[in-house]
């Protein structure tokens, strides 16, 4: 399933899209984000599996648009640190 952490507002949709099948728990976007905003817990989305999952903090979730600011490239061409930081591509930004 897609977990969606982030929010809506005046201004636009501000969303980081998790695939959690496809997150597996490496742990590898954690150390990109240079903002600190992502971190490892339990997979709720799939207890039985017994893995960790990346989610976005629950402190920053209401906040990425301005976390993430610093961190977005000026060219939409360059890929974000925490997209590129993923291998299996499970990580995705509404904006
Ligand atoms: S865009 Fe940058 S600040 Fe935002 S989650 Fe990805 S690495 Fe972290
Ligand atoms: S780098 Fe990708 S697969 Fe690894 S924990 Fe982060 S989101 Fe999951």
């Amino acid at each position: 399933m897609i977990a969606n952490f982030g929010y809506t507002d005046g201004s636009g949709e501000y969303y980081i899209m998790l695939d959690t099948d496809k997150c597996n728990g490496c742990g590898a976007c954690v150390p990109a984000c240079r903002a600190h905003i992502l971190e490892l817990r339990d997979n709720e989305y799939a207890p039985l599996a017994a893995t960790k999952i990346v989610v976005v903090k629950d402190a920053n979730r209401k906040r990425i648009k301005y976390d993430c600011a610093p961190c977005k490239p000026a060219s939409a061409a360059r890929a974000l640190r925490c997209v590129t930081a993923c291998k299996p591509g499970a990580i995705a930004h509404s904006w």
